[in-house]
């Protein structure tokens, strides 16, 4: 029968794992291989994805891949009887090793499953050095940092998350160049302790790589929590390599580990040698003849090619040619070695029936049970359960969906009437500030510019720093606690649908914090195309850098609907997202289905140290951007909106009002300003482009704000800031469009109002995105292509809403 097949809370054991290679590689390294147990957990929404348990973990597959797993009821494991067996432990030789290179520096590269605690452990261990550059959630490119201890200094790599070194998706490609070009002289081979089986099918890939390394025994406290008991000096030595137990989170045991590394470089830590993986015959003799071909290309591009050799061999067997990269198309010792990898195959496979690859992964898999069958005594106690109540609600097939809109709901609801109080009080200050600034400076253009330009136009943005932290820390609550997984979960069916991949919604989803980790975050997307589509959309959704946008206009248009209309305008991102893929997959791509192949971790609380680490770092960042950019923007709009004319004799009056906070009576002061405004440069700037936003509802002053919203969208509030204090206030502009006559003229600005928010929300995504973009998807095209379409987008929709609204409202 079908694993898809097996009702949910049924088990069954895997005879035989099908489809092409690809998913079976990625089947097998999380533990789907023949004699495993399995149970069906539970089915998503519309019944489709499902989760499984398999070696202890939560792993959810579409029906079609479950459907490509042959299960039976009864536990008859099926041992594949190769004449190689009995040959299994070889002789182990003495350790291969590169000599320092540097005297006591040792570069330490982190390699490890996803959500290991790999970032946990580079964050605890280079506490207070040098700077850890700290996205939210997915580690998707390397981060360095160094430490000093006993004399040696450290360079820790924290490296992507991956399953194995198979160069399946982006990451692990990444991880695999870095190992062997930059060749780190200690690996970490993070382990999640509670799931060894399938962790330590990376190790067997570090170990065919001759890389020495140490082993962190990571999450030993959920470990040991489970009442499990582990002999791990034995486990090390089986390995060759040496086992310390950690619990990174919180810092426990990386003195150890530390030590460990450096006697593991000074070759003075005995468990630490090179041990073989033992294949069967066949393949050992294949491996030989490789190595042998390998050793013999002295010009190989690979240093090292000693340590790799087996490396690479045991790769080619497993059909993998990418580890020949190195060697130009038409090289004809390549297609040598090609010639003689295909024979080795295809004796192999007729010798055992079976795929080479499939014996080289049950090999690994045989010596990993084997090795903890002699060391590891379960408790009975897992973790899973709690995990599983949790899920049970969260991912539950009819509620999931109504709870996860309800989150969202609630995190616009709070975003409002929490963040609320802070920014009045932030607003209070920079009024303050401004008054002081007022009395303490000569007047003069100086104090213009301060009181005019700087201070209002980097306080119109930074008294929205409590809006934007709310969604932020959310999202990281969402990706500390595992539900962020769970979201791909629940939506792939969905998504599936429009063409797209679950787990591209997880990138989807970072992108309403900031859209530059979330282009960063499509590694996770296996196929380039469904990355390339993922990356186009996601300047749709909406950053919190736009959220100041909205607030200010949702707050002075829409007191009463604050939630409400600030969802509809993620809804019209997504919308808009939704369509784009539909039409893509009709005129650009192909449509291709990808496994969706993804483990659900189980559920943790975050640490309040990560939650306030987090929280600085985005305001940091965000008080970094206001000193910067926003500022130099606020001096340049304030410019170029008073010279020529100059705008003297506003400031007194202008500052009495704020004094008293009567935003409402400033227009009464702005007669004079207002024309002096409009006759200066940005006035005429304004007045040649308003043309173009006429159509959508936009005065010069919103055209501006547009323009100069370009290089980061926070600008636009700036802007406004900058320009309206001399015009009159946002809120009293509610007369001034002309049109419908069934409109009130409270209406009109509601609509017009909505229609720059629509905009704001869709057109050209902010330089960084575009920066990424072009880095990640490595086209100037497809950026140029994203520039000009959102922006087409953005202008249609809003000439939509406005003309609509107009005609029909
Ligand atoms: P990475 O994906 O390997 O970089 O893993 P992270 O460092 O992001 O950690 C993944 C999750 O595991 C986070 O929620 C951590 O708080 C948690 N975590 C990390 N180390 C430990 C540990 O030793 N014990 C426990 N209980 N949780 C841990
Ligand atoms: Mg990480």
């Amino acid at each position: 029968m079908k694993l898809s097949e097996l009702r949910i809370g049924d088990r069954g054991y895997i005879r035989k794992v099908s489809g092409d290679e690809g998913l079976r590689k990625r089947l097998a390294e999380l533990g789907f291989v023949a004699g495993v147990e399995v149970e069906s957990v539970r089915k998503a929404p519309f019944k489709d994805p499902g989760a499984y348990l398999v070696r202890g973990t939560h792993i959810s597959l579409r029906n079609a891949e479950a459907s490509k797993i042959e299960i039976s009821l009864t536990g008859d494991r099926k041992v594949p009887e190769k004449p190689g067996d009995q040959q299994t432990r070889k002789e182990s030789k003495p350790p291969i090793r590169i000599s320092p290179a540097g005297v006591r520096e040792i570069k330490v590269a982190l390699v490890g499953n996803p959500n290991c605690g790999k970032t946990s452990l580079f964050n605890q261990a280079s506490r207070s050095r040098e700077k850890v550059a700290n996205y939210s959630g997915v580690t998707v490119s390397m981060k360095e940092a160094r430490l000093n201890k006993d004399g040696y200094r450290f360079t820790l790599i924290d490296l992507p998350g991956t399953y194995s070194l198979s160069a399946h998706s982006p990451e692990e490609e990444y991880v695999r160049e870095y190992l062997i070009k930059q060749r780190p002289d200690i690996v970490v081979n993070v382990l999640d302790s509670t799931r060894l089986e399938r962790n330590l099918y990376l190790t067997t890939q570090l170990i065919d790589m001759k890389i020495p390394a140490v082993i962190a025994l990571n999450m030993f406290d959920e470990f040991q929590a489970q009442k499990d008991y582990l002999k791990y000096d034995k486990l090390g030595r089986l390995f060759g390599i040496p086992f310390v137990p950690t619990i990174a989170r919180k810092g426990k045991g990386i003195e150890e580990l530390l030590k460990k590394i450096i006697q593991v470089f000074e070759q003075t830590e005995d468990t630490a040698r090179q041990v073989d993986i033992p294949y069967c015959t066949e393949i050992e003799q294949g491996i030989h003849v490789l190595q042998e071909k390998l050793h013999s290309l002295t010009d190989i591009p690979v240093k090292h090619i000693n340590h790799y050799s087996r490396y690479m061999a045991v790769r080619l067997l497993e059909g993998d040619m990418k580890v020949l990269d190195h060697f130009r198309e038409q090289d004809k010792r390549k297609l040598g070695l090609m010639e003689e990898v295909r024979t080795r195959i295809s004796h192999i496979e007729s010798f055992y029936n079976e795929t080479a690859s499939d014996l080289i992964t049950d090999d690994k898999y045989g010596f990993i049970e084997g090795a903890l069958k002699e060391t590891l005594i379960p408790g009975g106690e897992k973790r899973n359960d709690i995990s599983r109540r949790i899920d049970n609600v969260l991912t539950h097939s009819t509620f999931s969906l109504p709870i996860f809109f309800g989150i969202i709901l609630f995190v616009f609801y709070i975003t409002f009437s929490i963040g609320a109080y802070p920014v009045a009080w932030l607003k209070n200050l920079f009024d303050l500030v401004n008054v002081g600034f007022a009395g303490l400076l000569p007047a003069g253009i100086f104090r213009d510019m301060v009181i005019q330009g700087i201070v209002p136009g980097v306080g119109a943005v930074a008294v929205f720093l409590p809006n934007i932290l709310i969604p932020f820390l959310f999202l990281s609550f969402l990706e500390d606690t595992g539900y962020m997984a769970r979201t791909a979960f629940i939506v792939d069916r969905i998504m599936h649908r429009g063409g797209l991949h679950g787990k591209s919604f997880i990138p989807l989803l970072i992108g309403f914090g900031c859209n530059v980790p979330a282009i960063m975050a499509t590694r996770t997307v296996e196929d380039g195309r469904n990355r390339l589509l993922t990356m186009l959309i996601i300047p749709f959704m909406s950053c919190s850098a736009r959220l100041p946008i909205y607030v200010l206009f949702i707050s002075a248009f829409f007191p009463s609907w604050k939630p409400l209309v600030l969802f509809s305008l993620y809804l019209i991102g997504i919308l808009m997202a939704w369509m784009t893929v539909v039409f893509s997959g009709k005129l650009l791509f192909k449509r291709i289905d990808n496994p969706f192949v993804m483990e659900l971790p189980p559920y943790r609380l975050p640490t309040p140290k990560a939650v306030v680490q987090h929280m600085w770092f985005k305001t940091y960042y965000f008080i970094k951007k206001m000193g910067g950019v926003i500022l130099l923007a606020s001096v340049i709009i304030w410019a170029l909106s008073y010279f020529p004319a100059g705008n003297d004799g506003l400031n007194t009056a202008m500052i009495d009002q704020q004094s008293i906070q009567q935003e409402q009576e400033m227009k009464a002061e702005t007669v004079t300003g207002a024309s002096k405004i409009e006759n200066s440069y940005i006035g005429k700037i304004g007045s040649w482009i308003n043309p173009v936003f006429a159509p959508l509802g936009f005065d010069w002053k919103m055209s501006v704000a547009i323009l100069t919203g370009l290089p980061a969208k926070e600008i636009i509030v700036s802007t406004l800031g900058v320009l309206y204090q001399t015009d009159e206030d946002l809120l009293s502009r509610k007369n001034t469009i002309k049109g419908s006559q069934n409109l009130t003229s409270n209406d009109r600005s509601m609509l017009r109002a909505f229609s720059f928010m629509v905009f704001t929300l869709l057109y050209f995504p902010c330089i960084g995105t575009l920066a990424v973009m072009r880095r990640e998807s490595g086209s100037l095209r497809w950026t140029l292509f994203t520039l000009g379409y959102t922006t087409l987008v953005a202008w249609l929709t809003s000439f939509i809403i406005f003309q609509g609204g107009m005609i029909f409202g």
